[in-house]
Parts: structure tokens; C-alpha cells; sequence
């Protein structure tokens, strides 16, 4: 046997074990060279039996179509007891992708299909049970329980006509788009940091500015010129491109393209007084000195009117002053929109009004009965105490007498923090301890009991306290791991409902309202510095923090396959640089 059969067979051989045969190989090979390595499958066991045949007149169970491959619906499908259910997912890719580290895909700091991993192999974890098909949803007909898809190949490939699907649950987790702003001239001539697609894009039209400034003939003002580097929107993704960009100029383009170096700019736009101005205080600034030193321009309080392919026009708002700059490449990277598929839906169920698909606290989305949306798509319209006051305190007051002692408002308030946090952040923000201190007069006394009007007064300030959730993958994984559990427990919970009691109704309701639980957001400012925001208003800058950050992200990563690209990648960065190819 030749060496090459030998390794393709042992390849085969090994890609055909289960993990913990695979383990025990590694272990075994590295062990024996005194190495040590540690190699395990988020899910321990990868059954090799085939497929079940996919038989609905068979089987009883309830049919379940997800829409989207993305952050929400991948933690969904991860954590789902399929078994229970006939489940298909329905996306244009398929595949997933760690959007955290787009923007080091537009560097080459990691390649692309690092931080990519295949929808297929995340159901072939699951014995098969879960259909994919590759489509784009383009209509949801809630009134029939159908759903209208579009494979996502050209009409020229034969069989990829439309189809549709029937289901019994409906989730929905098709994030969200750019938002332009209706913008003149931003589709066309920007570049976005939204997919995969786009950053691999974004990489070449890095690479090609550089080229273009290298070759001769050139002015040095039109060399300066493809070298202006333009990024609109100061919010974390702008701010980490601006970062990327500038350590690529300067720990590797500088040596390849020396002859242009000094002619690069690296501009940031923000409509806003700040960057990051999502942060704390400390972060943005400690990012505008940063890029300060480092010579990036930010250009706080202006709001862009358009983009040519030449120039980007914008509006300076203190002086009301308008004024265009040119530009060899703009990076467009401001808040994000609804999907047309979404704001169709959202027409047909009377919601036309609102910005993102409004779902109830149980992530069910408002106005349908068996359709749930989660993560960018979607928005939770938290319930506020005052709309319920009335059934809250005829659910307090036990004995019917007209006032609320304060012993009947402490049995109550257990549900009542489960059904409205705003009443725990309330009480977490003033610092009380006792909840009977919320029933307290004005003037600081305490009260025994009180009447509708003094509940009221008590709890008249809590609403203030609801906040819609971030557009994050936080939240979206989350969003995800908790309707997975909602779909395994349906049965169960219904029987033994586990949630708070129904104010409005009689009974309880069957699982708790989802709750976020926020572990802390990142900001990665180049030089290998980062900042972060923990939870407990903790605020940690420098390069400890990026440390913090590689170890969380690696942590993070959906596969041991991606987690050991992503360390290779940043290994071979240290090493060898970025690569500058134009591929
Ligand atoms: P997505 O992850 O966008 O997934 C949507 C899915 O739906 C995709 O698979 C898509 O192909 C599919 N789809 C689209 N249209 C259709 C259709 N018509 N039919 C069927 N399927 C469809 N968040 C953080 O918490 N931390 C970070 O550091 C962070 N960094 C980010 C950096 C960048 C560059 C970007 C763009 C985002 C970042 N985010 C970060 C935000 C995070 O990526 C999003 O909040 C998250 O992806 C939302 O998850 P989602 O599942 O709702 O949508
Ligand atoms: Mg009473």
C-alpha cells in the first residue's frame, strides 16, 4: 500500500468512528508524543444509522417548520427533541455562520469557512430527523398553516420549481436585513458586513483598493483617494471593521505595499455624538482616544445623504453644512430592517404599524395561535403592569376586602416578578430589598394595606423600566434554547403547568416567560486590545481583554471542527501574518 492509500484510507476510516473513538485516537497519537490534546463533540455520540424514511401519513406527530439557519434557529433545531416531532428547515444557506467574527473574515485574520458550519452536519448529529431544504421563504400564508419557498438556485437547474409546506407550528428566525435608510445610492455602492458572502467580498475589494493604488499612472491624490477607507456607523460592527482594517494595514500591507503606505485613511461616520455610544461611557471614549492614536478619523454628528461610487455626501448636523468626500471603498454598516417575507406577514396579521414582528413574552408571536418568531426578526412586546392593575389586585386580594394587606401582596409577588420583570428591575435599580417598601405611602411610611389607587401609585413608575432586547446573537441562541425547551415540554407542561399564574385569566400558564439573561457584550479595538462590558456594570479595556475575548469565542463556536479552524487561524496569524491573495 502506497503512503497515499494509506492516509486516505486511515482518513476515511477515522471521519467513519464515533467521537469517542476519535477521542481515543487523538489521545493516543499525541499522548504518544508527549503532547496533549483535548477533542470532544458537543454531542457525544454521532449515530451512523441511516435516516428514518420520512413518512407523515405514519407518523402522528406534529409537523414543524423553521425558517432560518442563523443564531436562533440552529440553537432551536441543537436543543429540539426531534423525536417528537417532523421537523424541516427552510434557508437560503446552508449552512451557519459566527456573525461575531465577520469581521475578521474581511481581513483574512480568519477565513471563511472557519467560522462556518454546515447545516447538514448539525442534522446529521440529530439521526437524521430534520429535513433541510434550501430555499428562501418567500411567503407565510398563516390563515392555511403554509409556508411558499423558492430554492435558492437559478431557473435554469431543472426540478427547482416553488413548493410549499404545510405546518403545525411555524418558527420563524430569518433575522434581518441592512437597513439603508432609503439612502441614495447605498445598494449600489456600498459594501455590508452582514454574511459570509459579504465579507468574503468585502476581503477582495480590500485587496483590490490596494492593487489599484499600486499601479502606475497613477496620481498620488487618486492613489490617496482608492486608499480612503470609509465605514458608516459607529456601532460595534463598524468600529471592530475600522479596527481589523487598520492592524492589516499595519502589521502586514505596510511591508507588501510600501510604496502607498503612507497614502492610506481609514474614516468612520457617525450619525451620533459617540462611538459605540451603546456602551458605557468609559468603552467610547476609551475607543475614540484609541483610534485617535491610531490615526482612524471619526467624524461624530454627521448624517450621510448619499453615496456615488466616487464620493459619499453627507451632513455635517451642528453646522447644518453639507460636504462630500471621496472614497475608494465604503462600508455600510447602520442598524438593521425587517425582511420582506417578514413585513408581508406582518401586514397580513395586522402589524403593519410595527418595526419587527411583536411576539407575546412566550416568544408566540401576536394575533396566530401556532407561529413563534425569535431573534432579529422578532421583538417581545413585554405586558406592562399598569394594563393589568386591576386583574393583579383582584388576584391579590384574596379576601375579597377591597385592600391589599401586606401579606396578601407578598404571596402574589412571586408570580408577579415572573410575569413582569420590570417589577425585579424596579426594585434591583431603587435598591429595595423587601418588596412590602413598594407598598410604602410617598412620604417613605409604611402602610399595612392599600387600594386599587395605592397599588397603582406603587407601581406606577415599573413600566418605565421595559427595554426591548438587543438585536443580538445573545439573544437570538438564547431565544432559541428556550423555545426548544417550550416544544420538548409541551406535553408535559400542559398537565403540570410550570409558568405564573394568568392575571386576566383563570389557571397558570403552561412555561415561564422567556427570560435574558445578559453574559456581557465585546468590542475589539485592534493592537490586540479589546473592551468589554460584563454583567454588574464591570467595564474591562486593554489587552487582557482581548485574551478574554479569544478565549470566549472559542468557547463560543458552534463545532469542536470550527473551534480548532478558528485557534488555527489566529495561530497562523501570529505567525505568518494575513494573507493578501485575491482570491
Ligand atoms: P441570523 O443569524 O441573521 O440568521 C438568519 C437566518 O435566516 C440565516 O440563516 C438566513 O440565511 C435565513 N434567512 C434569511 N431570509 C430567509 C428566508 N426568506 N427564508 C428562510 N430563511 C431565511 N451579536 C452578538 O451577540 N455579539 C457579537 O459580537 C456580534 N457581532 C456581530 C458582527 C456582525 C458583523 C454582524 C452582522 C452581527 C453581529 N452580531 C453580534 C449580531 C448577531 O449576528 C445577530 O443578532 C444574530 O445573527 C441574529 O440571529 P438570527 O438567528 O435572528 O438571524
Ligand atoms: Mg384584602
Amino acid at each position: 500500500m502506497t503512503i497515499i492509500s494509506f492516509f486516505k484510507r486511515a482518513s476515511q476510516a477515522f471521519h467513519g468512528c464515533s467521537s469517542y473513538t476519535k477521542l481515543l485516537i487523538l489521545f493516543t497519537t499525541f499522548s504518544s508524543s508527549g503532547g496533549i490534546v483535548a477533542y470532544s463533540e458537543s454531542q457525544s455520540e454521532i449515530n451512523n444509522t441511516p435516516p428514518a424514511e420520512f413518512n407523515r401519513n405514519e407518523r402522528k406527530k406534529k409537523r414543524v417548520v423553521v425558517l432560518g439557519t442563523g443564531w436562533a434557529g440552529i440553537s432551536f433545531l441543537k436543543n429540539l427533541d426531534v423525536s417528537s416531532y417532523d421537523v424541516q428547515v427552510v434557508s437560503p444557506r446552508n449552512y451557519f455562520a459566527f456573525t461575531p467574527l465577520l469581521p475578521s473574515v474581511t481581513c483574512g485574520t480568519v477565513e471563511a469557512r472557519s467560522i462556518a458550519e454546515p447545516v447538514r452536519n448539525i442534522i446529521k448529529k440529530r439521526n437524521g430527523e430534520i429535513q433541510f431544504w434550501e430555499a428562501e421563504c418567500v411567503k407565510i400564508d398563516a390563515a392555511n398553516n403554509k409556508v411558499f419557498c423558492k430554492p435558492n438556485f437559478g431557473s435554469s437547474v431543472v426540478g427547482t420549481e416553488d413548493f410549499s409546506l404545510e405546518y403545525d407550528y411555524l418558527v420563524i428566525a430569518v433575522g434581518a436585513q441592512v437597513n439603508t435608510f432609503n439612502t441614495p445610492g447605498v445598494m449600489e455602492n456600498c459594501h455590508f458586513l452582514k454574511d459570509l458572502e459579504d465579507a468574503q467580498k468585502l476581503r477582495r475589494s480590500v485587496i483590490d483598493c490596494f492593487e489599484k493604488a499600486a499601479l502606475p499612472n497613477l496620481t498620488e491624490e487618486e492613489r490617496r483617494i482608492n486608499l480612503h477607507f470609509v465605514v458608516v456607523g459607529g456601532g460595534p460592527t463598524g468600529v471592530e471593521f475600522a479596527a481589523e482594517l487598520h492592524d492589516f494595514l499595519q502589521e502586514d500591507l505596510v511591508n507588501i505595499y510600501p510604496m502607498v503606505k503612507d497614502l492610506v485613511k481609514i474614516t468612520v461616520i457617525q450619525s451620533g455624538d459617540h462611538i459605540l455610544n451603546m456602551f458605557d461611557e468609559r468603552i467610547s471614549s476609551f475607543a475614540e482616544q484609541k483610534f485617535q492614536r491610531d490615526g482612524i478619523e471619526v467624524k461624530t454628528g454627521c448624517r450621510v445623504l448619499s453615496v456615488s461610487d466616487k464620493e459619499i455626501t453627507m451632513k455635517v448636523k451642528s453646522k447644518g453644512e453639507v460636504c462630500s468626500i471621496p472614497h475608494g471603498l465604503v462600508v455600510w454598516s447602520t442598524g438593521v430592517n425587517t425582511r420582506p417575507v417578514v413585513r408581508d406577514f406582518m401586514e397580513q396579521i395586522g402589524q403593519a404599524n410595527r418595526r419587527a414582528l411583536a411576539t407575546n413574552e412566550w416568544l408566540r408571536v401576536k394575533g396566530c395561535e401556532n407561529v413563534y418568531a425569535l431573534g432579529d426578526c422578532a421583538t417581545i412586546d413585554q405586558r406592562k403592569v399598569m394594563e393589568d392593575i386591576g386583574a393583579i389586585f383582584k388576584a391579590a386580594d384574596k379576601d375579597n376586602s377591597g385592600t391589599l394587606t401586606v401579606q396578601e401582596f407578598r404571596d402574589i409577588i412571586d408570580d408577579i416578578l415572573i410575569r413582569y420583570p420590570q417589577v425585579g428591575l424596579y426594585l434591583r435599580n431603587k435598591h429595595l430589598i423587601d418588596v412590602a417598601d413598594l407598598l410604602k405611602d410617598p412620604e417613605g411610611n409604611d402602610r399595612k394595606e392599600v387600594d386599587i389607587e395605592g397599588l397603582k401609585q406603587a407601581l406606577s413608575h415599573v413600566d418605565s423600566l421595559t427595554k426591548s432586547l438587543p438585536a443580538t446573537a445573545q439573544v437570538a441562541a438564547q431565544q432559541g434554547t428556550y423555545l426548544s425547551r417550550c416544544f420538548n415540554r409541551m406535553e408535559e407542561c400542559k398537565d403540570n403547568p410550570e409558568g405564573p399564574r394568568r392575571f386576566r385569566g383563570s389557571g397558570r400558564h403552561h412555561f415561564r416567560p422567556f427570560e435574558y439573561k445578559h453574559f456581557g457584550q465585546f468590542a475589539p479595538l485592534g493592537g490586540e486590545q479589546a473592551a468589554a462590558e460584563l454583567p454588574g456594570d464591570w467595564v474591562s479595556m486593554g489587552h487582557s481583554t482581548q485574551w478574554l475575548w479569544y478565549s470566549v469565542y472559542a468557547s463560543k463556536q458552534v463545532s469542536w471542527r470550527t473551534r480548532v479552524l478558528v485557534v488555527s487561524d489566529w495561530t497562523r496569524r501570529f505567525i505568518f501574518g494575513r494573507d493578501s491573495s485575491r482570491i
